[in-house]
């Protein structure tokens, strides 16, 4: 079985990593199948976080896999500040990410647009890889591209530094692209998203740590994640009753069933396709007819098999080599900067008004 390390840091990654909590052991809907039982890895969840409530606010993560670091009332947005914070309390970290000594494979798990999350994530990444030599992943959340300017270049940075720090890969979950319109209300799409992305998590898991024939393993993964350009997604169907699998495939791998939007037949770089089903619903030569069109197509696709008593599901993990959406969130970014410049530079002005005054008492 595999050893494998989740850390949710900031209140993004501290809810998604409750929501894999509850799917895999808190009695949610998918709890038949990850119960504790059945859930083929052993995962150490660690939550991290600067505000405290936030992290009492979780309902299915124990309360010795919570770490809080004491800083008043959280970071704010400031990354600057959160570095510091970071790096003044990377020693405790680390003593709770040791309590397990050993791992075969992490995901850090964070927002990118917010303060604690993004700060800690690339930093705490660089000192893993340095330190260790399992692979260290990132699911890193894109704001809402509504959420303002501060955000916007949070993310461009964070990005930035989280590929420069060592780490196997960026998987990329995209809050905008994920909304159902701009009339859901944005509380239930935080609860849909993170559902969403833990159900995929645990299913790759279950994808990585099978013992059957015909699987996908940690190498395969690596091999996907070690080409193209570190940013990767994650795409998923379940085909209930009437879907053929072949069609589940070419759905995984469809905006429907992305996290990020990605036109994969001109971006991606290599797939590892997983397929779970009973044994009758599964046509293996339709499978690998349609994992070789693929290949012939997107560059190498890893497939794998996995026997199971449910209707076929299938979870598609892609490298990307180039990415449009990538390009706008940081042109996004570069105009979020620009008008942030804008904004310190009036700031200064008006300090300056109140220069005109030093010295000065008021006269009566
Ligand atoms: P931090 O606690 O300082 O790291 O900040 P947050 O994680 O709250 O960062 C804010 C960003 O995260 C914004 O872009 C939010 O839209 C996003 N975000 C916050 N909570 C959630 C959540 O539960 N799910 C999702 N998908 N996004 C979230």
């Amino acid at each position: 079985a595999l050893n494998v390390l989740l850390i949710g840091v900031g209140q993004c990654g501290n809810r998604i990593l409750d929501e894999i909590n509850k799917q895999a052991f808190g009695g949610g809907r998918l709890s038949k199948y990850f119960g504790r039982q059945k859930f083929p890895s052993n995962v150490k969840t660690v939550a991290i976080n600067t505000s405290r409530n936030d992290l009492k606010e979780l309902e299915y993560t124990k309360a010795k896999d919570r770490l809080h670091i004491t800083h008043l009332h959280g970071v704010g947005a400031n990354r600057e500040e959160g570095k510091k914070v970071y790096e003044k309390n990377k020693d405790s970290i680390f003593k709770k990410l040791e309590e397990d000594d050993h791992y075969d494979l992490c995901f850090i798990i964070s927002s990118t647009g917010g303060g604690t999350g993004s700060s800690f994530s690339p930093p705490l990444a660089q000192d893993l890889k340095e330190k260790y030599d399992f692979q260290v992943h990132s699911i890193s959340v894109l704001p809402f591209r509504s959420e303002g300017t501060i955000f916007l270049q949070n993310t461009a940075f964070t990005l930035r530094e989280l590929s420069d720090s060592g780490l196997d890969s960026i998987i990329l979950v995209d809050n905008e692209f994920l909304r159902k319109g701009k009339d859901e209300d944005i509380h239930s799409a935080y609860s849909r998203i993170n559902q969403m992305v833990a159900e995929r998590m645990l299913f790759l898991l279950k994808a990585l740590d099978s013992e059957m024939m015909l699987v996908t393993d940690l190498g395969d993964f690596k091999t996907v994640m070690d080409s193209g350009n570190m940013f990767a997604t994650i795409g998923f169907c379940n085909a209930g009753e009437n879907m053929r699998v072949e069609s589940a495939i070419k759905k995984s791998l469809s905006p429907n069933g992305l996290l990020f939007d990605s036109n994969i037949f001109n971006e991606a770089s290599r797939a590892m396709v997983t397929i779970q089903g009973e044994k009758d619903s599964l046509d293996m030569d339709g499978i690998t007819r349609i994992i070789d069109k693929l290949s012939d197509e997107i560059g190498h696709v890893f497939k794998g098999v996995v026997v199971t008593d449910s209707n076929p599901r299938v979870l598609s993990v892609v490298s990307l080599d180039s990415s449009e959406e990538l390009d706008d969130v940081f042109d996004k970014a570069v105009e979020a900067v620009e008008i942030e410049k804008k904004k310190k530079e009036l700031q200064e002005e008006n300090d300056e008004v109140f220069s005109k005054i030093d010295g000065m008492e008021p006269e009566y």
